[in-house]
């Protein structure tokens, strides 16, 4: 009977999703077997490593800014782990405040980081508007156009601080930019970042508001 050769092609393990730490990437060895598995038949077995540099991820969210941090710490309060991809260096609180009206303490809330931010920033009564030469054109307090109104100027720099204080250690990942991104042939996505490194993902988000 004539030998026969059969080459396995094995996808290899990746790192776990979420809670391995950013910038490290297993090696995986490639292994050649040849084993003969009787007096008749030889079979060489090779175990090729497959996309073993890459990175898997269910959730990858690319951006950490309000909505990137945003979007990751409302999937946490659900339970659901993601990474967040972010250019810079650490978080980039530079900015001064953002004006936040009832629907953004909504959602703030529902993060459970609405009281946490009311307890440092006060709520603005009105607004008056007057003209170059000081007469009142017009004048008005929030609550009486809105009862359930809420108006309230909140720190950049202790936004972002306050949603990524929120979410696990590593959730972020710096120095992290996205250079491109493609459907994979099973139906991820994968991310490549400028430094080269790779990461498949099931689901993406795009928060990089360019
Ligand atoms: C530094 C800064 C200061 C600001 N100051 C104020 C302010 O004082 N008042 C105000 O009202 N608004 C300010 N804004 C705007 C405001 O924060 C945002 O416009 C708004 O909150 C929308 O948030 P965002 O998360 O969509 O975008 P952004 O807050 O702009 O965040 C986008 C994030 O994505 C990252 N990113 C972009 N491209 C990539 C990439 N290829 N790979 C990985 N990461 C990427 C960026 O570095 C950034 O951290 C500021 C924005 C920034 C970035």
């Amino acid at each position: 009977m004539a030998a026969t050769s059969t080459s396995l092609f094995l996808k290899s393990p990746c790192s776990p999703p979420s809670q391995t730490k950013p910038f490290i990437h297993r090696q995986y060895t490639n292994a050649l077997f040849q084993s003969r598995t009787s007096r008749t038949k030889s079979v060489n077995i090779s175990i090729i490593r497959a996309q073993s540099n890459v990175r898997k991820e269910d959730i990858v969210i690319v951006g950490a800014g309000i909505a990137g941090l945003a979007t990751a710490l409302s999937l946490h309060r659900l339970g659901v782990g993601s990474l967040i991809l972010e250019q810079a260096e650490s978080l980039r609180t530079s900015g001064t405040s953002l004006t936040l009206f009832k629907n953004g303490w909504r959602v703030l809330d529902a993060i459970g980081v609405g009281n946490q931010l009311r307890n440092q920033f006060l709520e603005i009564q009105g607004m008056m508007v007057k003209s170059e030469d000081g007469r009142v054109l017009r004048s008005f307090k929030f609550k009486d156009e809105d009862e359930s109104q809420e108006f309230r100027a909140v720190e950049r720099r202790v936004l972002l601080e306050t949603f990524a204080g929120q979410l696990p250690p590593n959730a972020v990942q710096f120095s992290s930019k996205l250079a491109k991104i493609e459907t994979s042939t099973d139906s991820e996505t994968l991310l490549e970042l400028v430094d080269g490194t790779r990461t498949l993902a099931k689901a993406v988000m795009g928060f990089d508001h360019q």
